[in-house]
């Protein structure tokens, strides 16, 4: 059955993963992560997922979606599954009648893909290349926008929490403000559970925001971010209520030259791991390189963690388009952490940094009332 021709944007996305999935000798794609059935088709349910053959695409999801699936992918197949999704995954595929067909290892439950196996007798699944991560590093116009509307957002829902911060809050009640200033600026949802953790809790690098509450001389450190039209932001501050220790002041200052050290050794063409280093070297020399425990930052769009890895570990080159946080951070456990993160595009001939909230050590003191 010849299908509908979807619109352009999307067309262009499918022949580049079919013109991958020929050389491979792939010939079908099963897609159930939904930033990748987004990305390629624009349709928003969840639980879902697509199927990709050299003709077709069918998607397959439930009642709830029947409406987002005529708004947005009236120019596929729809399959409306009764009961599980992995039986009619496994119908879909059998009625294709492709015999070799790939799936994405990472993206799936173990649960997933032993069911597909034992249900798909007779055809051989294969992990699938890499090639949609990597189409989804670079980001277009349209989709630097997005990101940039996203920014917009979290900065400007964190000034007005910033001022609404009272002695006495608690890191949840800071984190619902955080969440519904971004709300009624348009975010659908958080990018990720905000976490706002103050004192010693900020010394996780992925601290849960809970019952700390705000003291004065206290350590606020935020890290948020907004998702609108599927792509999201990430940003990070640290905070210090009324004055900043002199410990702080110092490893305040250590996170922020490395931050903007390594912004300016970014540009396309340059290793992960060379942009790590540079943050890493400048906190090292100033006596805190074991205290950064993690790397300096993540491809940024519809996942809040998406590829590449800005990380030791990664000797990938950057490419123009390609959106990454770059977030140092050091951690001195039972007393505090102080983190710094801001989300850049990368360019032919540097980077330019898309969030502005400034992080200057004298705007990192607040006054809080009473
Ligand atoms: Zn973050
Ligand atoms: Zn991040």
């Amino acid at each position: 059955m010849r299908q509908k021709n979807p619109p352009r944007q999307f067309q262009d996305r499918l022949d580049q993963v079919r013109r991958d999935m020929r050389e491979k000798s792939i010939q079908a794609l099963l897609i159930a992560h939904p930033a990748d059935y987004f990305y390629l088709t624009g349709f928003t349910g969840e639980d879902s997922a697509i199927l990709v053959t050299p003709r077709s695409v069918v998607v397959v999801t439930d009642g709830r979606f029947e409406g987002a699936a005529q708004k947005e992918v009236g120019w596929t197949s729809v399959r409306f599954r009764k009961g599980e999704l992995t039986p009619e995954l496994i119908a879909a595929v059998q009625s294709s009648r492709c015999t070799r067909v790939a799936i994405q290892p990472t993206k799936m439950s173990v649960a997933t893909r032993e069911a597909l196996r034992k249900g798909l007798k007779g055809v051989r699944l294969v992990d699938a290349p890499p090639t949609l991560s990597q189409m989804r590093e670079c980001k277009n116009a349209s989709e630097l926008k997005k990101i940039d509307i996203a920014i917009r957002v979290a900065e400007s829902a964190y000034r007005a929490m910033l001022k609404t911060i009272r002695i006495g809050q608690t890191e949840l009640e800071l984190a619902a403000r955080l969440e519904y200033e971004m709300k009624r600026r348009g975010s659908t949802e958080p990018a990720f559970g905000s976490i706002v953790a103050i004192d010693a809790n900020a010394a996780l690098p992925h601290a849960v925001p809970g019952q700390g509450r705000v003291k004065k001389g206290s350590l606020i450190l935020f890290d948020w971010g907004a998702t609108l039209d599927g792509y999201r932001s990430d940003l990070t501050r640290t905070v210090f209520v009324g004055s900043i220790p002199t410990k702080f002041k110092a490893i305040y200052e250590a996170v922020l030259t490395s931050q903007k050290k390594a912004i300016a050794a970014i540009c396309a063409g340059v290793r992960m791991c060379d942009v790590d280093a540079v943050a890493r070297q400048h906190i090292t020399d100033c006596g805190f390189g074991d205290r950064f425990t993690h790397g300096l930052g993540h491809g940024l769009g519809l996942d809040v963690h998406e590829s590449p890895s800005l990380s030791w570990r990664s000797d990938q080159k950057l490419r123009a388009g390609m959106v990454v946080t770059v977030e140092p951070g050091i951690y001195l456990p039972g007393l505090g952490g102080v983190r710094i993160e801001d989300d850049v595009r990368v360019t032919s001939k540097g980077c330019q940094v898309m969030s502005h909230l400034s992080k200057s050590l004298a705007t990192s003191v607040i006054d809080v009332a009473r």
